[in-house]
């Protein structure tokens, strides 16, 4: 067997202890002589893999009891509408901080259901840098305050939660989720997408605190309703059966290895590791603020993009692949979520060294 280094922002690397562990339990699942992906939702054996996954989530991230914790579909897309129509109860307007190309994305999506007023961005600087808190421009009146947390295609994170007094704070954690400790009672309500850092495809994890629920507004389809969700255990409609066990396995694995603040420690020594190399070079450059970079997504160009093809084939042959940047911004990204191993990152750090030596 051979597994190479996958710096794909997502569908992304998966623990490898998590697949050999799902490949033994493939078809035969604790002896109930099934794949879970045959099992009915309703069934014993499914409904106590779903209740554990809750269990070790609640537990990583230390959940409060008041807040309920949602295993939908449809990506974080989905949630781009979703908050909206569950959250405005009537208010008509939500705002929106626009940190990059994933913000924009929900804040052209609310714009259908609501007057959204744009409280802060980055868009002077190119999306680089994360805005300040006194640069946000508040309303008393809005439902809700929504910002993406880490923008994936930019590299931009943010290290600190803002304060939106009373007013909800709605936060797009898709692709740094479950990556540090986190203050849940901070939010109103958090969502991510779970192939980022989480687990496959198909599951959209969401945490959302009860007293915002039972606020949809009339015509929301009886899936897309967080309190008739939460009411089902999520089981309104088949639930992405096989994608909750294998994030169930996810979050035993980050039990195991010391929780939260374990993988945080190893995600700032990974990233310090590629970072220092960056600032250190003459060669590569990453255009975001120093306070504002992202852990899990690095961005990085080369002086010439001419020389973008030869560093990803030359990456590929020492077994690194999907380092090539997103096409908004060009040059490459290394994610490097909770499952990619340091040895991952010191190789792709070697790499570097060895193509600037060469080229520049
Ligand atoms: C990937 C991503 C999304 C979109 O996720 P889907 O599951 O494809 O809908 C939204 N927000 C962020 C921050 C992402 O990284």
């Amino acid at each position: 067997m051979s597994r190479i280094f996958n710096f794909s922002p997502g569908p992304a690397i998966l623990p490898a202890e998590v697949l050999a562990r799902a490949g033994d339990e493939m078809l035969d699942w604790h002896g109930s002589g099934m794949c879970v992906m045959e099992m009915s939702h309703r069934g014993k054996e499914f409904i106590s893999i779903a209740a554990e996954a809750e269990r070790d989530l609640r537990e990583l991230l230390a959940i409060p009891a008041h807040y309920k914790v949602l295993f939908l579909q449809g990506g974080a897309t989905l949630q781009f509408a979703q908050v909206p129509m569950n959250l405005l109860g009537g208010k008509g307007k939500a705002d929106y901080v626009n940190t990059g190309e994933w913000s924009k994305k929900a804040i052209k999506e609310a714009k259908a259901y609501c007057d959204v007023h744009i409280a802060a961005s980055s868009e002077d600087r190119s999306f680089t840098y994360a805005p300040p808190q006194p640069a946000w421009k508040l309303r008393p009146d809005a439902a809700y305050v929504h910002y993406c947390s880490n923008e994936t295609i930019g590299g931009v994170e943010f290290h600190w939660v803002p304060d939106t007094g009373s007013v909800p704070l709605v936060a797009d954690a898709s692709s740094h989720f479950l990556s540090r400790p986190l203050e849940v009672s901070r939010f109103g309500l958090i969502y991510a997408g779970a192939q980022k850092n989480v687990g496959p495809a198909g599951l959209t994890i969401v945490i959302v605190r009860e007293d915002l629920l039972g606020r949809a507004a009339k015509g929301t389809p009886t899936v897309m309703d967080y309190k008739l969700q939460a009411a089902a255990d999520s089981m309104l409609n088949t639930p992405a059966t096989y994608a909750i066990y294998i994030a169930g396995l996810v979050l035993k694995w980050l039990k195991a290895l010391g929780g939260l603040p374990e993988i945080e420690r190893r995600n700032v020594a990974k990233a310090k590791l590629l970072y220092d190399l960056l600032d250190s070079s003459g060669f590569y450059r990453n255009p975001v603020e120093k306070a504002d970079r992202s852990r899990m997504n690095v961005p990085f160009r080369v002086p010439d993009e001419r020389l973008d093809a030869p560093f990803l084939k030359g990456a590929e042959e020492r077994g690194m692949v999907q380092l090539k940047g997103h096409r908004s911004v060009g040059g490459m990204r290394a994610s490097i979520y909770n499952a990619m191993p340091l040895e991952g990152v010191e190789r792709l750090a070697g790499y570097m060294k060895e193509f600037e030596a060469r080229h520049g």
